[in-house]
């Protein structure tokens, strides 16, 4: 699959759900209203349809949600997708997840292959953390990475960068990131979705940070790339890796390699626009695969080259109208 602007697309990102335990509120509106289950696609079409990506070039997977480990029965989905991995069709099976329910699932999904995870986790302070979550709980985060960890996957941090919150906590993440042998990423907040603050007050840019931050580290940019957007430095003092996602400051879209399916079946080609393409009609109305095949195609053709994310007092409105749990991180 290529794409008008020449970009190879080879890197799916599936929100199973986008029901989530936490309500982080840089990300979801308190009172959430969610998609009744009856429009979810059912995990057999999930990986009917993702079975598909993979024979069309996909090889790189990344379940997301809302939160993936919420999902009913998850376990059965990432088990079928893990055949690919067997039969070197698809070269990684990750997920990005806010780590709640990992105690419970680390050791199977790292028998299923799942070798690196990304956990979010915005401050280590527990009562901000249920600030920032509106009510979860830092130690059940905690204990899921050390059940990560002690199932042999690799973690990653990933932490929103947020004016007024955390800004001066980074430090502390990357200490513990980095005494713990995971990488840190932080990243900027994006314009997605009605929330109820306000994200002038929350939005902090990474080129800030990062001043702050070499007041009391050395950072050295590092070519080191996963695949994702983030640019990497190496930090001196602790011997790790800090990556920077910056949607804001600067624009990675001339290497963007991936698209984004919904759990209703809905493929976005850009995280920050509003086309999109439905696969669950032609998914369901023929057993075989070329109406859905094609109309893959036809999307991909479609896909945008970039985005242009503004946060300011003037632009009161998001970007897009989907919160980041729809499409997923
Ligand atoms: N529940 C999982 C988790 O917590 O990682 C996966 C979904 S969550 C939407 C994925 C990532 O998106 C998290 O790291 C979250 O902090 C981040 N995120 C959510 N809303 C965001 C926004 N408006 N701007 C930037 N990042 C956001």
């Amino acid at each position: 699959m290529v794409d008008p602007f020449g970009r190879a697309i080879t890197y799916l990102r599936v929100s199973v759900t986008d029901r989530c335990d936490f309500r982080c509120t840089y990300c979801m509106a308190e009172d959430m209203t969610f998609l009744p289950k009856k429009d979810l696609l059912s995990l057999e079409e999930l990986d009917r349809l993702t079975t598909v990506f993979i024979e069309k070039g996909v090889k790189k997977l990344r379940l997301t949600g809302g939160e993936p480990l919420v999902r009913k029965n998850i376990m059965h989905l990432v088990r079928q997708i893990s055949r690919h991995l067997d039969s070197g069709a698809l070269e990684e099976l990750t997920l990005t997840t806010n780590g709640s329910q990992l105690s419970r699932f680390a050791a199977e999904l790292a028998d299923c292959g799942v070798k690196r995870i990304n956990v979010s986790v915005d401050t280590l302070d527990p009562q901000k953390f249920r600030q920032i979550t509106r009510w979860g709980s830092l130690d059940r985060v905690m204990a899921g990475i050390d059940a990560a960890q002690a199932a042999g996957i690799h973690v990653k941090l990933n932490a929103v960068a947020l004016k007024n919150f955390n800004e001066f906590e980074i430090s502390d993440l990357l200490r513990f990131a980095h005494g713990r042998g995971m990488d840190l990423t932080v990243i900027e907040t994006m314009p997605m979705g009605e929330i109820d603050g306000d994200r002038t007050d929350q939005y902090l840019p990474l080129s800030l940070l990062r001043a702050n931050l070499e007041k009391q580290f050395t950072l050295t940019d590092i070519p080191f790339k996963t695949g994702g957007p983030a640019r990497y430095v190496e930090v001196a003092e602790t011997g790790g890796r800090l990556g920077f996602i910056t949607p804001m400051t600067h624009n990675f879209c001339e290497s963007c390699n991936r698209v984004r399916l919904t759990c209703t079946g809905t493929l976005y080609m850009c995280l920050g626009q509003e086309d999109a393409a439905d696969l669950r009609t032609p998914l369901r109305i023929s057993e075989g695969n070329e109406r859905v095949s094609d109309a893959i195609d036809e999307a991909i053709g479609r896909k945008p080259k970039g985005h242009d994310f503004v946060i300011d007092r003037r632009t009161r409105r998001p970007a897009v109208s989907r919160h980041m749990s729809v499409t997923g991180g």
